[in-house]
């Protein structure tokens, strides 16, 4: 058990965050850099504490100044959201030895699915459709390593093992291009993740992007929560996600839902967790496992009713899930836009001084977002200011909804991408559902969308 939580995140999943403590009687403690004092989960917690100057490697990513931050304000658990830490093996251990309770799963289980080869073999071995290729990291030897290949066999992806946030990839097509290809990434995925390891995977030319949310208990129960359809991207970063996936059969999707919870008890996962696959042809292919919440699991929410961020924390707690599969409905459809302080077309980043706030409404509608008038979003973090969920009894209300929603919702002051959330909910491709991750690059690489969000 514990009382205080101590939130190591900003923006709006802290808000998010304080919000379930403070619904489930928990005192909070918000830590923020120096940039972010005005933050609106900083002014409504029980205690507010500057850990640092603005840059997050300075203030957000110190481990060592959250543990002191805990110790001086009494927390007992720590929520790391999403990004920052949250998937910080070594975060988790020290926030182990230090006696305190982290709010996700523990040190070993981040260790092992942050290790995309070690998370994909412990997959494989529960059954998890996986995307074909080398069953561990790639050899230095060359000849190795394109007889490896050559069974894999092209278009392939080279990958760093401890890659994340789409980088540290290399797609290779053609068979002489492969050892430079290795080598380059590599070299990059030492610099930049502190781990050489790289692996092959087929290549999928039109995947789709299709994840299943689980929860699980420290009892030996987990549940999966239905999927989300994360297609619409760009350079790898989610745009819009929806729930259910758009034709996609409802009986496969139990099928992967299913081995996904029982993985999780198979290695002894605890906390809530995504399971992302590429979905072609009629097949999923799991390709890595998020051991932290997301930041499109309103959509999950919206669906299925569950407030996964609650469960989080009650299964820190040690209780059982509060839920068990017979009792999972999935009730229409939910669909989330994510408003970023960014020009709607060029994404160039637009920081600045919020004038006029106002936020949607309505049946259906739900914002999360950290805004209000007069908040100035500083240049130094993601861009990320609001999400904006519409649910719906079909798909096509949830649409409408969103439309009305957008149409509504006012940030002035910055540039924000509520423009190109407009033009994409009338846009064919999304109306009709089911494009791959490839769509909305298309689209910006045609000038028309570009003059339309323009016009
Ligand atoms: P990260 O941890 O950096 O997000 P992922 O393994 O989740 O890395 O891959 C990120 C993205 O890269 C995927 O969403 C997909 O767009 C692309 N990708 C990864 N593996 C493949 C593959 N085997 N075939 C095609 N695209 C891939």
């Amino acid at each position: 058990m514990f009382n205080t939580v101590l939130i190591a995140n900003r923006g709006e999943i802290a808000l998010r965050i304080l919000r379930a403590c403070r619904a489930l009687g928990l005192r909070t403690v918000a830590v923020h850099s120096e940039a972010d004092a005005d933050l609106r989960h900083v002014q409504l917690a029980d205690q507010a504490l500057c850990i640092g100057p603005a840059p997050a490697a300075k203030s957000y990513l110190q481990k060592s100044e959250l543990l002191i931050a805990a110790q001086l304000t009494g927390a007992d658990a720590i929520h790391p959201g999403y990004g920052f830490l949250s998937e910080n093996a070594d975060f988790a251990e020290a926030v182990e030895r230090a006696g305190l309770t982290l709010i996700g799963p523990t040190s070993s289980s981040i260790r092992l699915m942050g290790d995309k080869v070690s998370a994909k073999r412990a997959m494989r071995d529960a059954g998890v459709p996986c995307v074909p290729g080398s069953d561990g990291p790639l050899p230095q030897d060359a000849d190795a390593t394109a007889r490896m290949a050559d069974e894999v066999g092209y278009p392939l992806i080279v990958k760093a093992a401890g890659g994340g946030g789409g980088r540290g990839m290399r797609v290779v097509r053609d068979r002489s291009d492969l050892i430079a290809a290795a080598s380059m990434t590599r070299e990059e995925a030492a610099a930049a993740f502190g781990n050489a390891t790289v692996y092959i995977e087929r290549f999928l030319e039109r995947p789709r992007h299709v994840e299943i949310q689980v929860l699980a208990d420290t009892h030996g129960n987990a549940v999966w929560l239905g999927e989300r359809d994360c297609s619409m991207q760009r350079r790898h970063q989610k745009v819009i996600e929806e729930s259910p996936a758009p034709g996609i059969d409802r009986g496969e999707i139990s099928r992967i839902g299913q081995l996904c919870a029982e993985a999780c008890v198979r290695i002894g996962y605890r906390g809530a967790g995504t399971f992302e696959f590429l979905y072609e042809n009629g097949a999923f292919y799991f390709i890595e496992m998020n051991t932290r919440v997301q930041v499109e699991h309103p959509v999950t929410e919206m669906v299925t009713g569950v407030d996964i961020v609650a469960e989080q924390i009650r299964i820190a707690m040690g209780a059982p899930l509060s839920v068990n599969q017979a009792d999972i409905e999935f009730n229409g459809h939910a669909i989330e836009c994510r408003i970023t302080a960014e020009h709607p077309w060029k994404f160039t980043p637009s920081p600045g001084k919020v004038g006029t706030w106002i936020a949607p409404g309505g049946p259906g509608i739900r914002v999360e977002s950290h805004l209000y008038s007069g908040y100035a979003v500083p240049p130094n973090y993601d861009s990320l200011v609001a999400k904006l969920i519409a649910h719906g009894k079909t798909r096509e209300q949830a649409i409408a909804r969103m439309r009305a929603a957008l149409d509504e919702m006012v940030v002035d002051g910055i540039e924000s991408s509520i423009p190109l959330h407009r033009r994409l909910m009338l846009e064919p491709r999304f109306i009709e559902g089911g494009f791959d991750i490839h769509h909305l690059e298309r689209l910006i690489e045609s000038n028309a969308l570009q003059d339309e969000v323009k016009a």
